[in-house]
């Protein structure tokens, strides 16, 4: 344990993934002289899970022309892409085929462009005084100074800070329900271990549980790694993500009548919508992107009832058809079901023991047995910190220095991002951002989520919030 003083840092950030890069950068930007640090265990900022990926297969979600990084330019990684492909980087991007702005780039290509963008800030940053620093450590505790506050890491040092943001991201799933403590996550393959994957039989039987976006990853991998075997896929609702389109602009339906706010009223009109769309020969898709700007009103103007509601009805619904499959993966997922290679089934999982499940199919009463040569457990992330396994949220929370936030989804912040303690007292200078304010916004997470809290986060954090 060390005995230094603290280190002393105007702003610390913890968590370097995407989140708390942007906000690095944004406070870059401003012209002030501050010490910006940021505590990020991985190599490398900027990364996080998403953009750590080393398959090529593993591509962001949208095309480049929705993933900028810049709230105020919304061609900044187009251009940024068009650079980096003129100058021979990403050379397989020709095989898409499509205009660089309609390219779905590789998520760690991606990570190179938030790289480059705070490499850029830094220059900004420096020529009035500010800097970032990177330290390689796990935050483990917090606590509130009469100035400031103590963030202690893992290997003992100590930061005092002015303002700190718990920019944590997601916290991978410990344990599904019914299942013995640790028996999936034990049994399992990571579902971004492009290694493991190549290490198991290309006749090996998967067993998938879970079919969003990370079983999409999942399958590529495997694809990818010369995998030929039967593929299932179990999950409770047995809907995984619809391809994404380019539909056209559509008229802003909910900015038009403000009473529609029930999941009941949104859904009914947004059908509707989708109906009258495709009346006309246009893809139902259009209707469905305008929704996205409104559901952070939506959210958080709604009652716990009607958010009970959202998640326990509309949800599924929610995941598949707006989170939606990059073309090449959605391409080679309906190959695989076409060749009789991959099923996706509606059932619930009961029972793991090594790589052999016990599930119940939607409508059954009886347990089935299957046998799989290998597990892969994609049934994503753990929203509620009271469960996640790590020292920090336990810490925070046995400090009541924070409180779950709505549905137990993340932590309870004010709309500028402060962090509101186990009291209802909102902190003056612990702030979150990113996926830990799921339950603030529902959606926090994406990569313009992230980019548009950055920006206003990093307005507050310099008193103009
Ligand atoms: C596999 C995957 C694919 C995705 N694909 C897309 C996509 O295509 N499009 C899209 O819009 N969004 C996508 N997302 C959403 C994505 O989460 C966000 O775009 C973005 O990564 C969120 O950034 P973040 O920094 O908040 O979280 P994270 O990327 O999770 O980063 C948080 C960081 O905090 C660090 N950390 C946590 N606790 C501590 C601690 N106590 N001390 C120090 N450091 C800590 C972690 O090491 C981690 O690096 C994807 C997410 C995943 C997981």
């Amino acid at each position: 344990m060390s005995e230094l003083a603290p280190a002393r840092a105007d702003v610390l950030i913890i968590g370097g993934g995407l989140s708390g890069t942007l906000l690095a950068v944004q406070l870059l930007r401003q012209p002030a002289a501050r010490r910006i640090v940021i505590i990020e265990p991985r190599p490398e900022l900027g990364r996080g899970e998403a953009y750590s990926a080393t398959e090529l297969g593993h591509t962001l979600n949208g095309n480049a022309a929705r993933m900028s990084v810049d709230p105020d330019n919304a061609d900044d990684l187009t251009e940024w892409l068009q650079a980096f492909i003129a100058q021979g980087g990403w050379p397989e991007s020709v095989e898409q085929g499509v205009p660089v702005a309609e390219l779905f780039p590789p998520r760690g290509i991606f990570g190179l462009y938030a790289q480059q963008r705070l490499a850029e800030a830094r220059q900004v940053g420096a020529r009035h005084g500010s800097s970032v620093e990177h330290v390689r450590e796990q935050a483990v505790d917090l606590q509130p100074l009469d100035a400031g506050l103590l963030v202690r890491l893992a290997d003992g040092q100590q930061w005092h800070a002015t303002q700190a943001v718990l920019a944590t991201g997601m916290f991978a799933a410990a344990r599904t329900a019914q299942i013995t403590p640790g028996g999936l996550n034990a049994a399992a393959v990571d579902p971004w271990d492009v290694a493991a994957m190549r290490k198991l039989d290309p006749q090996a039987r998967v067993l998938i549980i879970g079919s969003g976006l990370t079983m999409v990853d999942a399958v590529v991998s495997l694809h990818k790694a010369g995998h030929c075997g039967p593929v299932s896929v179990i999950s409770r609702h047995g809907l995984w993500p619809h391809v994404r389109r380019q539909p056209p602009a559509w008229p802003d339906f909910l900015g038009q009548d403000l009473s529609l706010r029930t999941p009941r009223q949104v859904m009914a009109a947004l059908r509707a919508q989708c109906r009258l769309a495709m009346a006309q020969g246009i893809d139902w898709q259009a209707p469905l992107d305008t929704v996205r700007v409104h559901v952070a009103r939506l959210w958080s103007q709604a009652s716990e009832r009607h958010k009970r509601q959202f998640v326990r009805h509309v949800r599924p619904w929610w995941e598949s058809h707006h989170h939606r499959s990059p073309p090449p993966s959605a391409a080679l997922l309906e190959k695989l079901i076409g060749a009789g290679r991959l099923s996706i089934r509606a059932a619930t999982l009961k029972q793991v023991e090594g790589t052999c499940i016990g599930v119940r199919a939607k409508g059954q009463d009886e347990l089935e047995v299957i046998r799989g040569d290998a597990l892969i457990n994609s049934t994503g992330i753990e929203y509620d910190w009271r469960r996640v396994d790590k020292p920090l949220p336990q810490q925070l929370l046995a400090r009541g220095l924070i409180q779950p936030g709505p549905l137990a989804l993340g932590i309870l912040a004010t709309e500028q991002g402060a962090v509101i303690d186990a009291e209802g007292v909102a902190a003056s200078n612990l702030f979150a951002m990113g996926p830990p304010l799921r339950g603030m916004w529902w959606e926090s997470t994406a990569v313009t989520d992230v980019a548009l809290q950055a920006k206003a986060l990093a307005g507050v954090l310099a008193g103009e919030g």
